[in-house]
């Protein structure tokens, strides 16, 4: 029954075809390094898609989830346990937040916002008070009700009869915002920096518009940190950049560095409405999770590893930039912190992807975001040598496909 060397063409046989991953196969990792199964070595600009908040294997997280593992690792929501409430606290002690849910992903988490802000129309209003507005190139997850608010077509085709009562505006566009917003909103979501829509930052006076409309309307402020948080922006959370406070915060990916692990951060007054009963999940809370996440929001919320955040940014962004001097490839790098997008000049449009793929064969990790951006979202604490090095394959990929 063993096969004793998975390789690439087991996935067509074993897997249900929604991926397609690359044909190499990483088996083990240090830091920002990655080794494949034949021993070849990639410094990981892709961070796992902003999850490995503090690279890989990080000796903190390996010895905080196995002293967890050898005390307690699940007991369900029956019982509450000790990581999950020291990880409460942290989250409430760290941000604006009073309450705190916890799930197991980025989409269970804005699932829980949005199904929080139903009821708090619901329990405000009535049941007239339920619609949400979204934002054109949002993603929110993948689940039905998250899918349908995510701004992108292409996710929810084939699966329609979708969740009701959604708007999708476009972003950035505060007199759309101002046009569709009611006193039948119960919510509007936003990520800060649109991640997958291209890494998109917003604008610090759409997000202030948005608070003072939200508030007008009694509307819930969503913001969906679930890419952007835990220190990826240069600030624990990219609102503290803005200084623009949500009703409710979601965050997943970086918080687990690695371990699954989502919460939904919430103030008091939008907290309430999820009385007992009204949502749950088996796993939310997890004791392996929450250890692993309380330690990940130690090391990260220390000065100087957000500090480290801005210099990598800078050294970063100027690498891309002479880049970009030489071979006058983008259009635009942006993007904060740790979370930064290269947009492809118009005759590279849908190419992105040769990109990623000509990186790789020079052993570098990097991600798209969209079929025009090249993204990169590393280590919050990768070495800067590790950046340097990145930027020369990078470099040579960039070379070869404009000679090909
Ligand atoms: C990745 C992502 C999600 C979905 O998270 P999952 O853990 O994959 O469910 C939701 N929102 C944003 C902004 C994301 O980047």
């Amino acid at each position: 029954m063993t096969d004793l060397h998975p390789n690439r063409a087991l996935f067509d046989q074993v897997m249900v075809p929604n991926y397609s991953p690359v044909s190499v196969i990483p088996v083990k990792g240090e830091g920002s390094r990655l080794w494949d199964q034949e021993g070849r070595e990639y410094i990981d600009l892709a961070g796992g898609i902003a999850v490995n908040s503090l690279g890989h294997c990080h000796p903190e997280l390996v010895a905080a989830l196995k002293e967890q593992a050898d005390k307690l690792w699940h007991l369900s929501n029956v019982y509450t346990n000790e990581p999950a409430l020291n990880l409460a606290k942290q989250l409430c002690d760290l941000t604006f937040a009073d309450r705190v849910f916890f799930a197991n992903s980025g989409a269970e988490a804005n699932e829980a916002a949005l199904k929080l802000a139903r009821r708090y129309g619901w329990d405000k209003v009535g049941e007239e008070k339920h619609e949400i507005i979204s934002t054109r190139g949002s993603f929110h997850g993948r689940t039905l009700f998250t899918v349908t608010v995510g701004g992108q077509e292409k996710y929810t085709e084939g699966f329609r009869p979708a969740p009701g009562g959604i708007t999708h505006i476009a972003y950035n566009d505060i007199a759309a915002l101002e046009a569709a917003i009611s006193d039948k909103t119960c919510a509007v979501m936003l990520e800060p920096v649109q991640g997958e829509g291209g890494v998109r930052p917003a604008d610090k006076a759409y997000l202030e518009a948005a608070r003072r409309l939200c508030d007008k309307h009694d509307a819930l402020l969503i913001f969906d940190e679930v890419q952007t948080g835990v220190g990826r922006s240069g600030k624990l959370y990219s609102y503290m950049t803005y200084g623009v406070t949500p009703d409710v915060l979601t965050t997943a990916k970086s918080l687990g560095g690695g371990f699954p692990v989502g919460a939904m951060l919430a103030t008091a007054e939008a907290a309430k409405c999820l009385v007992v009963g009204t949502h749950g999940s088996t796993y939310g809370g997890n004791p392996l999770a929450c250890a692993v996440a309380g330690k990940v929001l130690d090391i990260v919320s220390r000065p100087e590893v957000l500090a480290g955040v801005e210099s990598r940014h800078t050294r970063l962004k100027n690498h891309l930039e002479e880049i970009n001097a030489k071979h006058n490839i983008f259009t635009e790098v942006r993007g904060q912190g740790l979370l930064i997008g290269a947009e492809l000049t118009e005759a590279w449009h849908g190419k992105a992807k040769d990109f990623v793929n000509a990186a790789l064969e020079e052993g570098v990790m990097i991600l798209v975001a969209g079929p025009n951006v090249l993204r990169m979202a590393p280590s919050l604490v990768i070495p800067e040598a590790d950046i340097d090095a990145a930027m020369v394959g990078l470099e040579r990929a960039i070379a070869k496909v404009l000679a090909a």
